[in-house]
């Protein structure tokens, strides 16, 4: 819409796309609102929307995802999660174990994590295992100890639903509903996490392109949920010095084409302690908009991934340094003291 378009104006080029059987999805700028059109089957004819009044140029959207595009919204979308502007200057650090073991274990690891300066907890209630016959989670009691643990430390909580059956129970304790990377192109369950309410951490596929992970973000968008966050967690390659392989180019790949802000988890594509500071630093590096990564203060003990989990002392380290590489790339960590108090 040209900057200038009235609210009746952009009233009556929502009710054209309508006429025609189409979704309007209006889309509120900074300089100006655009009308993303969703819901067409093949090319629609520009001439039927452009000598509305209020329009300034119908733009064909050349890409199979629309609602995730930065031809549908040009700035970055940027949402507060736990002090954090994500999606703007500000670089998020979601951290915590990769299972919820007990309230003691969480809550001891949430304390370093929260002292340490990180804005997130992190931990698995329903675990997506490859054995059937590993830790499975602790399921809803995972749940209501990561609430407790929020409590008692005012950090928002991160937890996977892993079906749709757990979904609703994964919504109502936690703040964010990640999705994992097994269930990335899991439709139905995309469709829902676009439906309950709560931000969605949405990690690739460990075999999906870039424009698979945008398609499945727009099912998420389409359900009327714009609070996405994108994460990149290593791809399947031929190496086998890593458990997977941190696709570091997809982060700038994915801000060009998407609003959408994108972390890396650096501790699934390693798989190993020792690379995942590193591959930290690369993905802060080339522009990712936070980190997601595994601690735990007993690894040997670990019910899941205790080989990747980050030692206390390498989480502060690693805090440290996140903090001069955004100083350097004019961003900045937000500190505890201007985060919300439970
Ligand atoms: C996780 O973050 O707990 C997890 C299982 O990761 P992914 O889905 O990326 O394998
Ligand atoms: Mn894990």
């Amino acid at each position: 819409m040209r900057m200038d378009a009235s609210p009746d104006e952009i009233d009556g080029v929502v009710s054209r796309v309508e006429s025609h059987g189409l979704k309007a999805n209006p889309i509120a700028g900074a300089q100006r609102t655009a009308v993303g059109i969703t819901g067409n089957i093949g090319v629609v004819e520009p001439g039927l929307f452009e000598s509305l009044p209020g329009v300034l140029e119908v733009i064909q959207v050349s890409h199979p995802y629309k609602l995730v595009s930065r031809e549908f919204r040009a700035e970055n979308t940027t949402f507060e999660i736990g002090g954090v502007e994500i999606g703007g200057r500000d670089l998020l650090v979601v951290a915590g174990p990769c299972s919820v073991e007990s309230f003691e274990q969480t809550l001891r690891i949430a304390e370093l994590i929260k002292s340490s300066g990180g804005h997130l907890l992190r931990g698995g209630a329903f675990k997506p295992r490859t054995s059937p016959y590993s830790f499975q989670g602790l399921g809803v009691e995972g749940l209501k100890i990561l609430a407790r643990v929020r409590e008692a430390t005012g950090l928002p909580v991160v937890t996977e639903a892993l079906d749709i059956d757990v979904l609703d129970d994964v919504a109502e304790y936690a703040d964010i509903v990640q999705i994992g990377a097994r269930n990335m192109q899991n439709y139905t369950l995309l469709r829902r996490a676009g439906q309950c309410g709560r931000p969605v951490l949405l990690k690739r596929g460990m075999n999906a392109t870039v424009t698979e992970l945008m398609l499945a973000a727009e099912y998420i968008l389409d359900q009327g949920n714009e609070h996405v966050i994108l994460c990149e967690r290593g791809i399947r390659t031929f190496t086998d010095h890593t458990r997977n392989t941190l696709d570091v180019a997809a982060i700038p790949a994915v801000k060009r084409i998407s609003h959408l802000p994108i972390i890396a988890d650096p501790s699934h594509a390693a798989g190993q302690r020792d690379k995942v500071i590193p591959l930290a630093r690369a993905s802060v590096a080339v522009g990712a908009d936070g980190l997601m990564v595994e601690v735990h203060d007993k690894p040997d003990e670990a019910l899941s991934d205790g080989n990747q989990a980050l030692l206390p002392d390498q989480f502060i380290e690693l805090m440290e340094e996140i903090r001069l590489l955004a100083s350097v790339l004019n961003r900045q960590v937000p500190s505890q003291a201007s985060r919300q108090q439970p």
